[in-house]
């Protein structure tokens, strides 16, 4: 193959190139295909860019935590946490996998429901629960988690008019050694107020406690913080059943693991950061093999992240570049922060659909918005690449799809790879009969 003349450049040595750490990636990443499945042919088949989720990706990631935990602690359930993605298909490959489900929303938890979840198998938490979707979630036998004083005077009014008590668990917050500290949601063990709502609970008589939950943040990169949060969760648990003589069945630890992803500003490597499905399940089993007193309870997770932001990939095409006044190269792509909100504040590991020939320069990625801030990344390495050229960027299973907006663009298709290596449309593109469907041109303006 004879070589491409490329105009020789003059690159500037710029010193967001190098940290203490090394100076960027001079080889070039290559991912030609996803579980045998060749990228250029899914942008060819479903279009660009696109979303591609990896059930082999999700099955293995969910197996490694559920054997991390089930073999140190039998009695151990995932709920899957459908903020974190609740595209059907995506949730339907966890219930298939055993997981049950997790909502922080009266709207997640119709969506479940319309998966045939039933009530049962559904934690009901957050700090904003309607009273009607709280007390058809109560009727259905939700497991409902209060966040807040108003929250056990609602459930108190629904108690009087079902005529019956309500089982409830309460959303614990504490300080783990982790800063900033998540105080927001939920009642604060170190002060005394979770045992205060607690003693609320019992004394109101319409309420009873059979469970304790906390979730301390996400991305949460210290096993040690769960060894604590699980520590003050066992001796609140103790605590309550001597005076109180509630059984708690479960403690509830909520999610926050982290997944491979690369936050800005953290240098090292997340293989070298990230703790294991094991580091993780040692410190929470731990923590309760060391504190309990009494029966053990069932253990509760909702992890998120961990579970799915590996198995998902954004495939995205190159449509121009440029050269800037400052001689950095720019390629403008077609998917942007209206689908990578998440670009904010992760440098995602972006690879090529294969090999391409010439010198690698700083370059910038820019996504199709008409706006400043549309940055993919902002300095990466790349040889000369061409209209058309696949770049696909990783981790994005979470997160990135729910928080993904119709901006601009119509957000596009998704696509599942079966453990066959079959892909799937998951979900079509957005249209303008799509967005247009819930807006109304008032009489006047007719
Ligand atoms: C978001 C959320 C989760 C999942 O968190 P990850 O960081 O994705 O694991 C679990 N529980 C609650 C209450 C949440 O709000």
């Amino acid at each position: 193959m004879s070589k491409k003349y490329e105009k020789p450049v003059i690159i500037k040595v710029d010193f967001t190139m190098a940290s203490k750490y090394g100076s960027p990636l001079k080889t070039q990443k290559v991912r030609s295909e996803i579980d045998g499945v060749n990228v250029r042919n899914l942008v060819k088949e479903f279009g660009s860019p696109l979303f591609v989720f990896s059930e082999r990706g999700i099955e293995n990631k969910y197996n490694e935590f559920k054997e991390a935990f089930t073999s140190r602690y039998p009695d151990t359930q995932f709920f899957w946490s459908y903020k974190t993605n609740y595209l059907d298909a995506i949730c339907k490959v966890f219930h298939k996998l055993g997981s049950k489900t997790e909502v922080v929303s009266e709207f997640e938890y119709e969506k479940a429901r319309t998966l045939g979840i039933e009530g049962k198998d559904i934690i009901f938490n957050g700090p904003y629960k309607p009273k009607e979707a709280l007390k058809k979630a109560v009727m259905e036998g939700a497991k409902i988690h209060i966040d807040h004083w108003y929250e056990i005077n609602d459930l108190e009014e629904i108690a009087d008019e079902l005529g019956r008590e309500i089982p409830v668990a309460i959303r614990c917050n504490m300080n783990t050694g982790i800063y900033p500290q998540w105080s927001r949601f939920g009642f604060n063990i170190d002060n005394g107020e979770a045992l205060d709502a607690i003693k609320r609970i019992y004394e109101g008589k319409k309420l009873y406690m059979t469970g304790l939950h906390s979730h301390i943040g996400t991305f949460m990169l210290s096993a040690a913080a769960y060894g604590m949060e699980v520590k003050k969760l066992i001796e609140l648990k103790n605590k309550i059943e001597e005076d109180f003589g509630y059984e708690i069945e479960y403690i509830d630890i909520g999610g926050g693991f982290a997944s491979k992803n690369r936050l800005k500003g953290v240098y090292q490597a997340p293989e070298v950061i990230v703790p294991s499905a094991d580091e993780y399940a040692e410190a929470v089993t731990n923590a309760i093999f060391e504190n309990n007193k009494g029966k053990l309870p069932k253990l509760y997770l909702e992890t998120g992240r961990a579970l799915i932001d590996e198995a998902g990939y954004l495939l995205t095409s190159v449509w121009a570049s440029k050269r800037m006044p400052d001689g950095k190269k720019s390629y403008i792509v077609d998917a942007g922060v209206n689908l990578l909100y998440t670009a904010f504040w992760y440098n995602f590991d972006i690879s090529l659909d294969k090999r391409y020939e010439g010198l690698n320069e700083p370059s910038m990625i820019n996504g199709p918005l008409c706006m400043n801030i549309d940055v993919i990344a902002e300095n990466m390495m790349l040889p000369p690449l061409e209209r058309g050229s696949v770049l696909s960027i990783w981790p994005v299973g979470a997160y990135t799809y729910t928080q993904s907006m119709q901006f601009i663009r119509y957000r596009p298709k998704v696509a599942l790879i079966d453990k066959d290596s079959t892909p799937h449309l998951i979900r079509e593109a957005d249209d303008l009969e799509y967005v247009r469907e819930k807006e109304i041109i008032p009489d006047f303006l007719k």
